[in-house]
């Protein structure tokens, strides 16, 4: 008996994980969001989730420098008030900081006051360390409704999802992620990578995969004629999906 129910749970725990290995559920809440762009310009924008961190975001930022390229960083307040000298320099080499909520909390059954409240700290906070406001709202784990859409847009800012997970947050080699990234690509894609975290938690984490997929990743598509732009290019130069 007891081990039919050690079987049944570590089957739960396989399909669970399997689930969010080959499963995109951003797929899911797209709609009335920018998670891609129109275009025959054979541009990308690469975005970063959950730091700063203060292992991490440093390498890539290196990296990001290395190869010219100005990103778009959805910061969590909380790991902001953590680690500003790191915000700080993010927006100083450049790149764009988007909301990512406060807390990494999923946002699905907030009351409109509670996402004002949510959003409006977390820009605050953002403000406070490194001068950028934000006006691009990524919601955690990409769980949103109709209504929760548009309270964001009420609020002046864009909701922009991703059209091409890089799953790094798996921790698989960095060639493999190229090698899925290469082969999925296409004009005015959105990537999702994390400067932070790990399947169980948005902080530590091994990102060391994360932070050498980035000059393979600009060799590999610069070769194939893409060019890395920054969000506010990518959107305003061409029409919204
Ligand atoms: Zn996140």
């Amino acid at each position: 008996m007891l081990l039919i129910v050690l079987l049944c749970v570590a089957g739960s725990i396989l399909a669970a994980v399997c689930f969010c290995i080959f499963f995109d559920q951003a797929i899911l809440t797209r709609r009335g969001t920018i998670y891609r762009v129109k275009t025959d310009k054979k541009q990308v924008v690469l975005t970063f989730d959950d730091g700063p961190s203060p292992e991490w975001t440093p390498k890539i930022l290196d990296e990001l420098k290395k190869e010219g390229i100005e990103a778009l960083f959805f910061m969590i307040g909380h790991h902001v008030q953590k680690y500003p000298d790191i915000a700080r320099r993010v927006a100083e080499e450049g790149h764009t900081i988007g909301n990512h909520g406060y807390a990494h909390s999923v946002i699905l059954y907030y009351t409109p006051a509670e996402i004002e409240e949510e959003i409006k700290y977390t820009e605050h906070v953002i403000e406070k360390y490194t001068g950028q406001i934000t006006k691009y709202f990524r919601p955690p784990k990409a769980w949103l409704s109709r209504s929760i859409k548009e309270k964001i847009r009420a609020m002046g800012y864009q909701t922009i999802l991703w059209s091409l997970n890089s799953k790094d947050w798996v921790s698989f080699n960095h060639k493999a992620i190229v090698r899925y990234i290469s082969g999925n690509i296409k004009s005015g894609d959105i990537l999702l990578f994390h400067d932070s975290g790990n399947v169980i938690s948005t902080e530590g984490g091994n990102r060391s995969q994360t932070v050498k997929t980035i000059s393979l990743l600009a060799r590999t598509l610069r070769d194939r004629g893409f060019e890395f732009v920054n969000i506010e290019e990518l959107i305003h130069g061409n029409e919204l999906v």
